[in-house]
Formats: structure tokens, sequence, C-alpha cells
């Protein structure tokens, strides 16, 4: 396979849509990209539906499918878009994934006929709410980032901050899907216990070190049988796609409960997810090459092939963005923290689903990675405030003179995503965000 043969006519960057907002400069949902969501009208007794994003519109599919228009394997994908959440079109497969994208893509180009049946299938995208786009079973968060993993070590093992598995394994633990909510759903600072390094015992209480973590999501299609290994050829087949994922973390009650067996109750309060899955064939144009150090251990066989050499990694810049209550308040737009790119990832996609699955784990349609803290090799491209901060030694000045070394209660967090680059349309992923309220 070459990366040409991955692209096709739906990614061509002349293409134009009737529909004028999918053509506006800047615009995160062009034709080229065709995301999907659950989505309803705000207010709306009616059951969450699927949709897929163009323009500042949403198509529903459910009405889609009605209208009988598409033919094949379109059709039948759409079938299974008549439902409330995605788990059952992502099960189906690239195939049927490939050929409801296309079928779209062609009824929404300028000319398509179709246009005003597909026309009575729009919704604005300012009238409706979200939920999460599929039921999530198993929740899985990586820590892909070496810069992240380097510099959050040094400030438990300033010699040798990178532990001596971290070259080989692509580190992971299990996480808990139930508190996975998406965009826009606020929550409360968590309580627990905590243990300042100088007390002699823990107490219990508000966190008083809320963090973020900026990271992608990355969805399970269809899945494997459990042991049955999904090798790294056939990984990223098994990919429906990527949404922006904030997986904030509550740093004081990590610092204590950690060690020996990992994050728990400072992860699972809360993580919050962009409502658009951005499909694994939208981000083709994205791959780029992914090299190893040649210093560094290169990858154990079942974590190599070409394939994954020369297109395995997937350029995703990555903004976080705060807007404070005081920033709100005095209607300041919100400023941004820190950028950077998912290409500085250190392990692909692909060898996150081939190692998670080389055992025998079998992973099934609808389970999310978080793809870790995506901090870029600079300073200024950290992917939490525990970086930005210096654990909370240097406080950030942000513009109206307000500082920051953790999180604050009515501190709204944001997170944009996008790929663009020269000879592709540019794509993106909307925005995730959600804000803290007070402890009880
Ligand atoms: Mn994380």
């Amino acid at each position: 396979m070459t990366k040409t043969n991955l692209l096709n006519e739906t990614h061509n960057p002349a293409l134009v849509s009737w529909l004028e907002s999918a053509n506006a400069k800047n615009n995160d949902f062009p034709i080229q990209n065709l995301p999907f969501a659950s989505f309803k009208l705000k207010g709306d007794k009616a059951d969450f539906r699927v949709g897929v994003a163009i323009g500042d519109q949403v198509i529903d599919l459910k009405a889609l499918f009605a209208l009988n228009i598409f033919d094949g394997d379109a059709q039948v994908a759409l079938e299974q878009c008549c439902q409330a959440q995605l788990n059952a079109f992502m099960a189906m497969g690239k195939r049927f994934w490939s050929a409801l994208r296309q079928a779209l893509s062609q009824a929404l180009t300028q000319g398509s006929s179709l246009q005003a049946k597909v026309e009575s299938c729009l919704v604005a995208q300012a009238d409706v709410e979200y939920a999460l786009p599929c039921q999530i079973g198993d929740y899985t968060d990586f820590y892909t980032s070496i810069h992240h993993a380097t510099s959050v070590g040094k400030k438990f093992r300033p010699d040798n901050p990178l532990l001596p598995n971290y070259k080989w394994v692509p580190i992971g633990y299990h996480g808990r899907s139930s508190s996975i909510e998406v965009s826009g759903s606020n929550f409360k600072r968590p309580k627990g216990q905590t243990k300042a390094p100088t007390a002699t015992e823990p107490s219990f209480g508000p966190c008083k070190r809320l963090d973020y973590e900026m990271e992608v999501g990355i969805f399970i299609g269809n899945g494997n049988a459990i042991g049955e290994p999904i090798s790294i050829e056939q990984a990223e087949d098994h990919v429906f796609g990527i949404c922006l994922f904030n997986d904030w973390s509550a740093r004081d009650i990590q610092g204590w409960e950690y060690q020996p067996l990992g994050p728990f109750l400072s992860k699972s309060f809360a993580s919050t997810i962009s409502p658009w899955i951005v499909t694994s064939e939208a981000l083709a144009p994205y791959k780029a090459q992914w090299t190893r150090d040649v210093a560094d251990p290169q990858p154990l066989p079942y974590l190599e092939s070409q394939q994954n050499r020369d297109f395995g990694s997937l350029d995703i810049s990555l903004q976080v963005l705060i807007e404070t209550e005081s920033m709100r308040k005095s209607a300041q737009a919100p400023v941004q923290l820190s950028q950077s790119s998912f290409k500085d990832s250190y392990w692909t996609v692909a060898q996150m689903v081939a190692h998670h699955t080389v055992n025998g784990c079998n992973l099934r349609s609808g389970d999310m990675f978080g793809s870790g803290t995506q901090s870029g090799p600079k300073p200024e491209e950290a992917g939490s405030m525990l970086e930005l901060s210096n654990a909370g030694a240097e406080p950030i000045t942000l513009p109206n003179g307000e500082t920051r070394t953790f999180l604050e209660d009515g501190d709204c967090v944001i997170m944009k995503g996008w790929c663009e680059k020269a000879g592709a349309a540019r794509i993106g992923f909307g925005e995730v965000n959600a804000t803290i309220l007070a402890a009880d």
C-alpha cells in the first residue's frame, strides 16, 4: 500500500459543496471532513440521532435513510445509522464507512441532483445539543508522548525521568468509561484523599491541584474476537476515527494514590470528549512518516511495519485555551495556554491497537483509547498545567493579570484540533469544553 491509494475523490481539495457555509475558509467541516456525532434539537423530547457535520449544519441520517436516495452499501450503512448512537455503524467496518462517505460526498457536491432532498435533512448546528457519539464500553488511557512522560518523570526522578520500559512498551492503564461525557458537561471539583509531602497523614477535602490533559480519543470500529490479536498491518482498519479528549486529572489525589497500581480516583471523576468523531478516512491526507530515533530501541516485530514507518503518524494540531470566570464576566475571549501536534507522539495509533490486543484482549465497537497527554518537544507545547506551571512552582500569568498554577472554580478549558497542509483541505475537530464547578 502507498499513501497515494489511501486517498480518493472525497479528499480532493478542489471539491466544493452547494452548501455555502461548508466552503468558508477555516471552517472545521468542509465537504472533505464529514465527521459523525449523536445529536437532537435543543430541548426536544425526541431521541438523540446520528448526524454528519457539513459547514454549519448537521445532516440527520435517519431522515436521509428514509428518503431512500442512496443505494448499495451506502444505503445499508445508513440503515445502521438510524439509532441514537454509532456503535452498529462503527462495527460494520471500512467497506461500509467508505461507501457512506463517498455517497455523502457526491450528494453534497455542488451540482448534485440530490441537493434539494439532502437540504430537507439539514439542521443548524446552532440549534442542536449532543450526546456521546457511541456507547464507550471500555476506555484505555495510553501515555504516548515521550515529552510529557519525560517532563512529568523529571519531577519525581530528575536524573532518570523515563522508566526503563517506556521505549519498549506503549504504556497504558484501564480507565473508567462511565464518567466520560460530551463537551459542555460541567462537573464539580472532586474531593478525595491527599497527602502533602511534609504531612505525616493524609487529609480529605476538595482537590487543590486540578488539571487538564490534552489528548485525542481513538475509537475502535470493528473489534476482534478474544484470543485473536490484531496485527499492526491490520490495526488501522479497525479504527473508526478520532475526537478531542480532555482527561481531567486531580494531581494531589493522584500523587498519593498512584503507587503501586496507577491512577484511580484522580482520573475517574470526569473526562470530556468533543461531540464529533473525525473518521480515519477523512484523516488520510494527514498521515505522516513515523520514525524512531536511531539511538533508541527499535520496536519489537509485533509493533513494526513498513506501513507504520511510511504513514503511521497523524499530524493533528492541538490547542488548549482557558476562559476564567472573570474573563467570562468581562466578555474577554478565551486565551491560548498551549499548542502541540499529535505527530510528536512516540507511539502510533496502529502500535496502540497492536499492543492492546497482542495478549488476546478483545476490543469492541465503541471502545476508546486516550492517546495520553500530547506535549510537544518545546516547554510551551506542554499538554497539561502540571508541566506549564512546573508542578505549581511557576504560576502562569494570563493577559488580564490573573495567575494560575492549577485550575480554579469557574475556569472553562477549551480544546480545539485541526489538520492543515498544502495540497489538502483543512479539516477541524470542533471543540471540547467544560467548566469546573465548586465542590459541594
Ligand atoms: Mn491521560
